[in-house]
């Protein structure tokens, strides 16, 4: 369970408002959509969940911890439990798909064993088994995406946070990734993702969040985009 209560985030001597008073929850198991025109706050709010950034006002809860109370040396155990992907893919440029995503597993103290098993079960998820050498120069970004999505899930998060994930790509690039997402939550991993496209959260029809100048104005179950 995620819980933001009454949560603000301002920056620079507070004349600049990111997000206000924002309250919600995600359930585990949750696929969840934030939509919002640029600036609305939606990256804020991810980086607060990530705790990459702390609250002016309010608190995170994930599952009843405060997660800005975590000690600095407990913080990387608490991130493990999220995978991130970002629009731009942050994909490492002299490394391969495999040495991407081993690197992500390296980083988690898993052996040498485990990344040989894991690597090629993580790109099998995302369909990319073919792509296992290339480097990301050689992939199309539809791919590149894929590759971020398998490193982000191989420590298995509880949760992957999904910053514009379709933000660079092409309609049908945009479709796979929305799938791949899709059978991630259906796995079992929470979801939840920003999105400026309409196609995208009426495929998905799951829940949406709106926000609007750093505040949540609606809130629907089934995928209803108002902008
Ligand atoms: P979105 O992701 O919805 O486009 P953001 O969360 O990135 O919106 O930004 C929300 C508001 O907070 C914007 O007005 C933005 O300029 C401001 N903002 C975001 N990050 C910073 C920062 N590090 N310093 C100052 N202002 C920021
Ligand atoms: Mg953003």
């Amino acid at each position: 369970m995620i819980y933001f209560d009454k949560v603000s985030k301002w920056y620079s001597g507070g004349n600049s408002v990111a997000i206000e008073d924002i309250t919600f929850q995600v359930a585990p198991h949750e696929f969840v959509s934030i939509v919002g025109h640029s600036g609305a706050g939606k990256s804020t709010l991810l980086k607060l969940l990530i705790a990459e950034d702390k609250p002016s006002e309010g608190t995170v809860f994930y599952e009843s911890i405060d997660i800005h109370k975590i000690p600095r040396g407990k913080l990387p155990k608490y991130r493990r439990k999220i995978g991130t992907v970002f629009q731009d893919f942050k994909l490492l440029p002299h490394k391969t798909a495999f040495e991407n995503i081993a690197f992500a597993m390296e980083a988690n103290g898993r052996t040498d064993e485990e990344i040989t098993e894991n690597v090629p079960q993580a790109l099998a998820l995302v369909d990319l088994e073919d792509k296992i050498f290339n480097f990301p120069h050689e992939l199309s970004g539809g791919e590149k995406q894929r590759v971020a999505i398998a490193r982000a899930i191989v420590n298995q998060p509880d949760i992957i946070i999904a910053d514009e994930p379709t933000g660079n790509l092409d309609p049908i690039a945009t479709y796979e990734v929305v799938q791949i997402l899709k059978k991630i939550n259906d796995l079992g991993t929470t979801v939840i993702m920003t999105t400026h496209n309409k196609g995208v959260i009426d495929e998905l029809g799951r829940r949406v969040l709106t926000m609007d100048s750093g505040k949540i104005v609606r809130d629907d179950a089934s995928g209803k985009y108002v902008l």
